[in-house]
């Protein structure tokens, strides 16, 4: 049985064969190589971001269920005409200013419990890689020189249009653009490297001074880091066009060889059941939500539990509703926990979990269907209880149970494993007396770190009239 996924290329379900080349054993396979478009640092990342980066995650970490190894890649965009604007606005140099949201970034990552992926390039970090392959497109003489900015000159390259599936007419020869983003009516020859204006960054380089076009450093950063066709390259719909057209023109023209074997496309989120913006009120970041008291869990599983190709309807009675099938979940673990049976008289789990594998397994085959394997999944949950309540299951059935829990959540990313003994309410407790102390003393500053640092950790403090409680963050 292999994976299907449905390549935006071809507009098909696709076997799924990295490297190009279909092996006896999954094993066997070359690590599958995955770039992912990242953020553009020049402000906090919105959901509709995050569920885009926590598909990227589902992707890396069922693959890696079902045995191949990774080589993932997500880039950091730090300097394009938003980052530029946004320094010039606050006065602070380029770097100050994506340094301080790159971070805030990886902390919102970390927080919907997102792994890491092996490389985070940084565009400020690849400009050489960049002219490199720039020099490749002008050997080829597929790029022209207009007033110290290059351009890519698409009449020159046929193939241009197939990923976005563009009508060939609407293509104005000639016609230029140097804004990173435009739309599909405005299919125009686009800015590989943009003359510098008054007051923003530039680098030196043979073609003259200046800085890079948003698109050509994805293509710089894939070369870079796996210097050959990459198996999977994912992004929003929005991405398409023309940033992923532009992509695929600028490699292929450079290096003549296949660029991308599988596109993978998350679709939109909507907030309400509207777009989302900020005119609506209806954008909202992940620390907006956090804000408001609702935890990252819930929010991951709201996030991860439509089908990637299927638009997602963002609500906040959603969260709630999250919050109870984490609760189902929870409820679960605790019961099996306890547990302490040790005569056998049930012959059936090891066929219910091998049941529930195949079962999960053959939803996430179909072009990752989070949707039916979620199905599966709560259908296990449901029998087990069951099971529970008839009290069928001995302590070893349960941990049996447990551990299938566990290799289903190196997928899902969203299950509690710890109990509440894991706390250490000693030491809670300790920070709580020297905090009630902190505002005896109107030490302020250190009564708000104690609650900042708890609350880091998942623990809540209610100040009440008679006094501070904690509450563990579900
Ligand atoms: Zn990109």
């Amino acid at each position: 049985m292999a994976i299907k996924i449905y390549n935006t290329m071809s507009r098909k379900l696709e076997e799924f064969i990295p490297g190009g080349e279909p092996k006896e054993q999954i094993t066997d396979y070359p690590p599958v190589t995955i770039y992912s478009c990242g953020p553009t640092v020049y402000s906090f990342a919105h959901i509709g971001n995050f569920r885009t980066f926590i598909f990227n995650d589902l992707l890396r970490r069922y693959l890696k269920f079902r045995g191949y190894s990774v080589d993932h890649a997500m880039n950091i965009t730090d300097v394009d005409d938003k980052t530029i604007k946004g320094a010039l606005a606050e006065g602070i140099t380029l770097k100050e200013y994506t340094d301080k949201y790159t971070k805030i970034f990886f902390e919102d990552l970390k927080k919907l419990n997102i792994e890491p992926v092996e490389h985070n390039p940084r565009a400020t970090e690849s400009i050489e890689e960049m002219i490199d392959i720039i020099k490749k497109i002008d050997e080829k003489g597929i790029m022209y020189n207009s007033e110290g900015s290059l351009y890519f000159d698409i009449s020159k390259f046929p193939q241009y249009g197939r990923l976005s599936n563009l009508d060939k007419r609407e293509i104005k020869a000639g016609a230029r653009y140097d804004a990173d983003e435009y739309n599909k009516e405005d299919v125009r020859d686009f800015a590989l490297w943009k003359a510098p204006k008054e007051n923003e960054p530039f680098w030196e380089t043979p073609y003259g001074p200046g800085r890079p076009g948003w698109h050509i450093e994805c293509s710089a950063m894939i070369r870079k880091i796996f210097g050959k066709t990459i198996d999977i390259h994912t992004g929003g719909v929005d991405l398409i066009f023309p940033h992923h057209e532009n992509e695929i023109a600028q490699s292929e023209a450079a290096y003549g060889e296949k660029f991308v074997r599988y596109w993978l496309h998350v679709e939109h989120l909507l907030v309400d059941g509207a777009k989302m913006s900020k005119s609506a009120g209806n954008f909202y970041t992940l620390r907006d939500l956090l804000n408001m008291g609702y935890s990252p869990r819930p929010i991951r599983y709201l996030l991860i539990s439509a089908h990637y190709r299927k638009q997602l309807n963002f609500t906040l009675e959603g969260i709630k509703h999250s919050e109870q099938a984490l609760e189902r979940i929870d409820n679960l673990i605790v019961r099996l926990r306890d547990i302490k049976k040790e005569e056998h008289n049930f012959n059936e789990c090891d066929n219910l979990i091998a049941k529930l594998y195949f079962d999960f397994t053959e939803a996430m085959d179909n072009d990752l269907n989070i949707s039916g394997a979620l199905g599966v999944f709560f259908e296990f949950v449901s029998k087990v209880n069951t099971l529970i309540s008839e009290e069928k299951l001995s302590k070893n059935d349960a941990e049996k149970i447990i551990a299938a829990i566990n290799k289903l959540d190196s997928v899902f990313g969203f299950i509690n494993f710890e109990s509440e003994e894991d706390v250490d309410a000693e030491r809670i407790e300790a920070l709580v007396q020297e905090r009630i102390q902190a505002k005896k003393d109107k030490n302020f500053k250190r009564a708000d770190e104690i609650r900042d640092m708890l609350k880091e950790e998942g623990i809540i403090l209610e100040d009440t009239k008679d006094g501070t409680r904690w509450k563990r963050k579900k």
